[in-house]
């Protein structure tokens, strides 16, 4: 884990940021600067090497959904959470409502909104909202993560899509009732606010199958953590999965907000910050970052150079 390596990559990334656009269709989001770029790497053996813009704070956004499948995993198993959500790519945009439409078609996978929402119906009535808040912070490592009011209700006022959403899913009976306090469960996940060392700590975590790296306590159960990584390879980019597992190679979960989580299993944990987005929604800098260092670090899942 060379230093340098990360700063040339920041540096590419950086000249690359014009390329996207900062998400605009949650208001609050559309105030960040596009060309903020920030790479954390966390390793397992206690390196910590941060360069460029990574501890400031944005909204997790979908990132989230990595957090809810894991809790949603531990409460309430892995069959009642597959019963109503698949496990395939979808190859939609993260907030399509297409497939949803077809008789007996449950949403794809957890990480787009639809199953999001679905996870979401079964964490509101098991845990509260500050309960998950806690356990954010203690899965990221990050005891300052709070909850931004501000994109809280930016997002709440232009929430039609989701509701949309959710009202979809509540006549198809996969969602109980209640499916307002659903959606302020689910948003309110969106706007945890992290930092790109927050989401190294959480892919820290994940890459050391659920034990906090310093005190050895068991944070998630290896199962768990398994099934998220597993999801994260094949759905974590949206409908850019597929072409970021055959160039990167590496288990990312990436949020509208900016943000990408990576998880180097059994080696390290990667954060990213880089607001403007290509046109799937994924961080344009995270996407060249990331290639970048896994080729140079050989990080990709199949690469027999390690
Ligand atoms: N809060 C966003 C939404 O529900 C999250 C989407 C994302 O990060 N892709 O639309």
């Amino acid at each position: 884990m060379e230093l340098q390596v990360v700063e040339q990559a920041v540096a590419a990334a950086s000249d690359k940021t014009c390329e996207g656009k900062v998400a605009t269709y949650i208001p609050e989001l559309g105030k960040a600067d596009g060309s903020r770029v920030g790479v954390s790497v966390f390793s397992r053996s206690g390196e910590r090497l941060s360069v460029g813009d990574t501890k400031t704070r944005f909204s997790i956004q979908s990132i989230s959904k990595v957090i809810s499948l894991a809790v949603a995993l531990e409460l309430c198993g892995f069959d009642m959470v597959f019963q109503n959500v698949g496990m395939e790519p979808s190859g939609d945009a993260f907030n399509s409502m297409v497939k949803l439409e077809y008789a007996h078609s449950v949403p794809y996978n957890p990480m787009i909104n639809a199953g999001a929402i679905v996870i979401a119906s079964y964490l509101a009535r098991r845990i509260s909202f500050e309960e998950m808040m806690r356990t954010s912070r203690s899965l990221c490592l990050d005891p300052d993560i709070v909850l931004d009011e501000n994109v809280y209700r930016s997002e709440m006022s232009n929430i039609s899509r989701n509701r949309a959403i959710a009202y979809l899913l509540e006549s198809k009976g996969y969602i109980e009732k209640d499916v307002e306090k659903c959606l302020h469960f689910y948003v309110k996940m969106c706007s945890l606010s992290v930092t790109a060392e927050s989401l190294a700590g959480l892919g820290l975590v994940l890459a050391n199958d659920g034990i906090h790296p310093a005190t050895g306590e068991r944070l998630l159960q290896e199962q768990t953590v398994r099934v998220v990584k597993t999801i994260m390879l094949t759905c974590g980019m949206y409908d850019g999965s597929g072409q970021f597992a055959v160039r990167v190679g590496i288990p990312s979960k990436s949020g509208v907000g900016g943000g990408i989580l990576s998880v180097i299993d059994r080696e390290m944990g990667i954060g990213i910050y880089g607001p403007a987005l290509d046109d799937k929604g994924n961080s344009v800098a995270g996407r060249y970052i990331l290639e970048y260092l896994s080729e140079k670090w050989h990080l990709h899942l199949f690469d027999n150079r390690k």
